[in-house]
């Protein structure tokens, strides 16, 4: 069996949930220019009268396939106009992930703007371990195609409107 092939294979894997597979490290995206540090530690985004709500969860793996506990998870993304809060920490915020990997984050859909599908921009750290700043993606989103970031590695899964899915890979020295 080629190499190729038995990466195919692990593929086909059932996997818990609608996680993502492991093994493969999660491809790094642009941090863009509208990264603010210092965000605030809250796992929700809410504000308490969206339209549009958005739970995005999943699990934080090493290449081996190990939960990597604590792992920090920073989001942040564009405003139901597709505006960023350069000024304020809104639809920005950090997390640790649990003792398992997992994390959870509360938020909104976030709306696409010029030249850009929607999307939500991560920065993901095992402890002591390297940033991986990339970018998440909605399945069928009618912007995908046109974006030129757009990576379908980096889709979510969703099983439904308002509920994604994404495990983020890192490499851990
Ligand atoms: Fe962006």
């Amino acid at each position: 069996m080629r190499r190729r092939d038995i990466l195919a294979a692990g593929l086909l894997l059932p996997l818990e949930g609608l996680a993502q597979t492991c093994g493969i490290v999660t491809p790094r995206q642009t941090e863009g220019p509208f990264f603010t540090p210092n965000s605030p530690k809250r796992i929700s985004l809410l504000e308490g009268n969206e339209k549009s709500k958005l739970i995005v969860t999943g699990t934080v793996l090493t290449a081996q396939c190990k939960p990597v506990a604590n792992a920090l998870l920073d989001f942040w993304h564009s405003d139901e106009q597709g505006a960023y809060d350069n000024r304020g920490f809104r639809y920005r915020g950090h997390q640790f992930a649990d003792a398992q990997g997992r994390y959870r984050l509360e938020t909104i859909v976030p709306a696409e703007y010029p030249g850009r599908a929607r999307h939500i921009h991560v920065k993901v750290q095992a402890p002591r371990g390297r940033v991986l700043t990339t970018q998440i993606h909605f399945p069928g989103d009618p912007g995908n195609p046109r974006d030129g970031l757009y990576q379908p590695e980096l889709e979510m899964k969703q099983a439904k409107a308002g509920e994604g899915a994404f495990d983020f890979v890192v490499s851990v020295q």
